[in-house]
């Protein structure tokens, strides 16, 4: 079996090393210099910058990530934080989402004196840990069919999970006496960097996952640069054949098409998003393709900042609070002080993210574009510098939506993957499967979790589906 991967994201990687497990003989080709995509890296002058990505998650030995380095063997070099993130709330309070259950409570109970916080947080731990158990069993989610959706009955233990979906995360903290601004505030600020989405749009199930998050972050050695050579030379020890700079432009009659040659397959795994799939493809192929898209599926963009800094912290993940019309909130993320690989002794790199509508990048005069774009850079590097007292920032350079369509392919900038929203029915979601003969995908488009561990699990349910297809 000749198994080819199109996109080198950690969706067409975590498959390439499934593939080549299940035995298959693996290529996958890769449009850009580095392997990553989302979560790939860049370097100036002395700095190596995160483009996006910048935590791991999900690394136990029963989480997706986990169970990818029981396979390769081995692990990534990752450095657990403590506390997984700091948040500064736009009334100026300071709050440390510390890992230890009390430590949090203490906070929490420091900046919100007046309310009970245990009840609410005792049931997110609960559900998040019954909801990694009940992803490790229900393996065919999404689901294609009601076969796929027989597979729910094999735990009914954890059928006291599934009312979850039926309320919102909204709704569970006004249940518990927490509907107060700021704290909704905070709650907002968690979800949308692990949800992609707010309290009133993230249906309770979904949401514990994501408000367990921050508790579970790590830091990959050398960066993101670091955690994709460590799966990149896993590839290579399994015989995988990774082709950077190799850009698919058409897929017809199990053939992919390169600039320069083509390559048959016997399957074919996309990791491109949802919306470039139709385009690799002609006729009827396309067609079917496309017609999986015929529902509106909204995703967000990136705005991104990138400089270097005089190293001062070890807390190396922060989000900041404004509630400015143009940037809500923003997420730091700093390079390990001492790693030098990341930046020189002495210094720290930087990457910040906001999230954007791409609708305002597109279709604008350059002109416009170009204020837009300096005006947000101001926003954000004026109360970066006042809060950290920095002077000096090295290297300042800016992401758009647009920066992001033409360094990682992705159609207008949609990046972040497409969220579970509540009152969503779970069969609309895309399946792993295309509906062509031996084709199918994998990314943060198709699988409804989120960031790197969400694309993981997609992986594994793809490799699930393909090895019960196959017994
Ligand atoms: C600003 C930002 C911050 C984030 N922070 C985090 C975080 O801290 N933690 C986390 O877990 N997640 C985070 N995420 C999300 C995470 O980065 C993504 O969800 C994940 O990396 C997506 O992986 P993917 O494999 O689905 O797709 P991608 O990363 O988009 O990979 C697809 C790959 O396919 C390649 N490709 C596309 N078309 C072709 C073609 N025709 N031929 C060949 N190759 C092609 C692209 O170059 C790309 O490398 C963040 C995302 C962003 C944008």
């Amino acid at each position: 079996m000749k198994t080819i991967i199109v996109g080198g994201g950690i969706g067409g990687i975590s498959s390439a090393l499934l593939a080549s497990q299940r035995g298959e003989e693996v290529i996958l080709f890769e449009a850009h210099e580095n392997i990553g995509g989302c979560a790939s890296w860049f370097k100036r002058g002395k700095f190596c910058f995160d483009v996006g990505a910048t935590t791991v998650s999900g690394v136990d030995f029963n989480q997706p990530l986990g169970k990818i380095f029981k396979l390769i063997g081995k692990s990534p070099e990752l450095t657990w934080q403590d506390p997984g993130i700091v948040f500064h709330l736009s009334n100026g309070k300071k709050l440390s989402y510390c890992c230890g259950f009390d430590a949090w409570m203490l906070e929490l109970e420091k900046t919100f004196p007046h309310l009970t916080h245990r009840p609410f947080w005792e049931k997110v731990y609960k559900i998040n840990s019954h909801a990694w158990e009940l992803l490790d069993s229900v393996k065919s989610f999404p689901f294609k069919s009601i076969a796929d959706f027989t597979e729910i009955f094999s735990r009914p233990d954890l059928f006291n999970l599934y009312p979850y979906l039926l309320v919102n995360t909204e709704m569970m903290l006004k249940i518990h006496g927490l509907h107060h601004p700021e704290y909704l505030e905070l709650i907002n600020g968690i979800l949308l960097i692990s949800a992609q989405a707010h309290a009133e749009n993230v249906p309770f199930l979904i949401g514990a996952m994501a408000l367990a998050y921050p508790r579970q972050t790590y830091a990959p050695q050398g960066g993101m640069r670091g955690f994709f050579d460590f799966l990149e030379s896993a590839c290579l020890d399994k015989g995988i054949r990774v082709k950077n700079k190799s850009r698919v432009t058409m897929i017809d009659n199990h053939k992919v098409f390169l600039n320069q040659d083509s390559h048959e397959y016997d399957q074919l795994i996309l990791n491109v998003p949802c919306w470039n799939q139709a385009e690799l493809f002609q006729g009827r192929e396309k067609v079917i393709l496309e017609k999986d898209l015929k529902e509106p599926k909204e995703a967000w963009g990136a705005f991104t900042l990138y400089f270097g800094i005089p190293s001062f912290t070890n807390e190396l993940y922060q989000q900041v609070h404004l509630n400015h019309p143009e940037v809500s909130n923003y997420f730091i993320s700093f390079s390990l002080p001492e790693d030098e690989s990341r930046a020189p002794l002495g210094w720290q790199a930087v990457t910040i993210s906001t999230h954007v509508n791409v609708e305002t990048w597109f279709g604008v005069s350059s002109h416009d574009y170009r204020l837009k774009k300096q005006s947000i850079m101001n926003i954000i590097i004026s109360d970066f510098k006042e809060r950290f007292s920095i002077q000096e920032v090295k290297h300042l350079t800016a992401g758009t939506p647009k920066t992001f369509q033409d360094y990682t392919l992705r159609k207008n900038g949609y990046v972040g993957g497409l969220p579970f929203l509540y009152g969503m029915n779970p069969f609309s979601i895309l399946s792993s499967e295309t509906g062509l003969e031996k084709v199918f995908r994998v990314g943060d488009t198709i699988f409804p979790g989120q960031g790197l561990v969400g694309v993981a699990a997609g992986a594994l349910a793809l490799d699930y589906r393909i090895k019960k297809s196959t017994s």
